[in-house]
């Protein structure tokens, strides 16, 4: 069975390139590492509140 080994994937948290040995592969992304899938969700998670926040701030505003 021939697979497209041509396909480069790059880490979604810091952007690196990954050898298919070393990735790490979760929720449809890509990853170094448990590390890089950590801190991603991390800003995930912080951006996603940030702009909850922000959304508040305007509510109050009017
Ligand atoms: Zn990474």
């Amino acid at each position: 069975m021939a697979q497209e080994s041509s396909k480069k994937v790059n880490c979604v948290a810091c952007n690196k390139a990954l050898k298919i040995v070393k990735r790490y592969y979760r929720d449809g992304k890509y990853f170094c590492n448990k590390n890089c899938y950590k801190a991603f969700l991390k800003k995930q998670t912080e951006e996603k509140q940030e702009k909850e926040k922000q959304e508040k701030e305007k509510q109050e505003k009017k």
